[in-house]
């Protein structure tokens, strides 16, 4: 059959709540215009985050059942360690409540301060952490990510001159290389095994480590196989291994390809490192077998990676992200090409140009989703990654602006994707009328998180 299903059933639903345009108008305003700021019970179709937002299997909630919650060796942690083990090859493994937990670690032991972290793109959480440690965040994608229409298959690619560049110039400056997979903040678009196997190997000639921000594993060792030469007749289990192969360790969250609703963590092969993770791990998050994470989550997680390899569930996953996008084609929007693995990215800088970058457009845009039916979205440009920048005191502009419609995993079906389309191309006929935004009230740092804004 050519038509590709939902593989699975459902067996417990959750009812959402309908609200009228006044009553959202009226929410939005007391929310200072940031979706962030509203009640999930006041939100139609969730598509802020695929970030914790998936439904677990009956497997894992199996799994909840049987957790071991023993202080110290829970069953759990072993049955954790060893599918982390089995599909990272990483020796030491540290337990941790969310991915940048793992980042904190990492950089933290790494020490930053002063130096540069390289990356293909930093995602917000991994920039902020490097930022607040005193580290420079470098972002080299490669060129082609840059051109949101543009189709390329790898636009999560890092850039492999730039980083050679960076390497001759400044080796002694750089703690680490960090390559997102698949590149979140960039478009959700996947890098190539080759350009990983390039980054890894420029990174072990000049001694620098060489780490993934994994998060999205599957989804990115899925679209090798589907994209890349040579790795068709692979299984995306064996494509996860060569992947992680390459590194010298990874952050995880396992809210994303975990298909779990907390967890994460952090993976290497230096021992002197690992004992100094562990340390700190002990001392903020929890003790090594469990990390920030209760028994039943560790054996939740376990089961979802085994589960997220499953190429059933890859190519709906994949598919139903797609239809997303091409729906929102037809409906006029510019969006990055080709759709990502967990999310489509509008270019709302295109879609609405008379907005100005520091008027925010795709946060314009985020607005009238939910105004007009009840979607929240999130900005991913200048609202997200602008502020003051410390170095030369200036508004900093993002490159892009764009427009995040994630897509939580096992959640929705096809009809709540017509929905959205559907409440996308009335927001569509009315383009013209949109206006910007400006920031009444904003936190040092992760601004968009918490910022009170003001229609202009
Ligand atoms: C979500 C995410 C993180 C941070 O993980 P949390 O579990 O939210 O702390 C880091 N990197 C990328 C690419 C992500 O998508």
């Amino acid at each position: 059959m050519e038509r590709i299903i939902e593989p699975f059933r459902i067996k417990a639903v959750e009812p959402l709540r309908m609200t009228s345009p006044e009553e959202r108008r009226q929410i939005l305003e007391a929310a200072s215009w940031n979706l962030f700021r509203i009640a999930a019970e006041d939100i139609l179709i969730d598509l802020l985050t695929d970030s914790g937002t998936g439904a677990m299997s009956a497997e894992q909630w199996a799994g909840i059942m049987r957790g071991d919650e023993s202080y110290a060796g829970a069953r759990s942690w072993y049955r954790f360690r060893d599918r982390v083990r089995e599909l990272t090859g990483f020796q030491h493994i540290i337990p941790t409540h969310q991915g940048r937990a793992a980042e904190r670690i990492l950089f933290s032991c790494l020490g930053v301060r002063d130096r540069i972290v390289v990356s293909n793109t930093h995602f917000d959480t991994t920039r902020a952490n490097v930022e607040f440690l005193g580290g420079r965040p470098v972002d080299i994608p490669t060129p082609e990510a840059l051109t949101p229409d543009e189709v390329y298959p790898f636009k999560g690619n890092i850039d492999l001159g730039a980083l050679k560049r960076i390497l001759a110039d400044s080796r002694d400056e750089v703690a680490c290389v960090i390559h997102t997979i698949t590149n979140n903040s960039g478009g959700g678009q996947p890098a190539s095994m080759a350009n990983i196997r390039s980054a890894s190997e420029i990174c072990r000639a000049s001694g620098v480590p060489f780490f993934l921000d994994a998060c999205r594993f599957a989804e990115n060792s899925y679209f090798i196989k589907v994209r890349e030469e040579g790795f068709e007749d692979r299984s995306v289990e064996s494509i996860a291994r060569e992947t992680f192969s390459l590194a010298d360790g990874a952050t995880f969250s396992a809210k994303k390809d975990g298909l779990t609703n907390i967890g994460g963590f952090l993976g290497s092969n230096d021992d002197q490192l690992a004992q100094q993770e562990e340390a700190l791990l002990i001392l903020t998050e929890g003790f090594p077998t469990y990390g920030g994470m209760a028994g039943r989550d560790l054996e939740a997680i376990a089961v979802g990676l085994y589960e997220v390899v499953e190429e059933d569930y890859l190519r709906y996953r994949t598919a139903s992200v797609a239809y997303l996008g091409e729906g929102l084609t037809e409906a006029g929007y510019p969006i990055v090409q080709p759709p990502g693995g967990h999310a489509i990215y509008i270019d709302a800088g295109a879609f609405l140009p008379e907005i100005e970058p520091l008027e925010f457009p795709a946060h314009a845009l985020a607005c009238e989703l939910y105004l007009e039916g009840g979607i929240r979205s999130v900005e991913i440009g200048t609202l997200m990654f602008g502020g003051v920048d410390p170095a030369t005191g200036e508004e900093r502009v993002a490159p892009l602006e764009l427009l995040r419609l994630a897509v939580p995993r096992r959640v929705y079906t096809k009809s709540h994707i017509d929905y959205v389309l559907e409440v996308a191309q009335a927001v569509a006929e009315r383009r013209r009328e949109v206006k910007g935004y400006r920031i009444v009230e904003e936190p040092p740092q992760l601004r968009h998180f918490t910022a009170r804004l003001a229609p202009l």
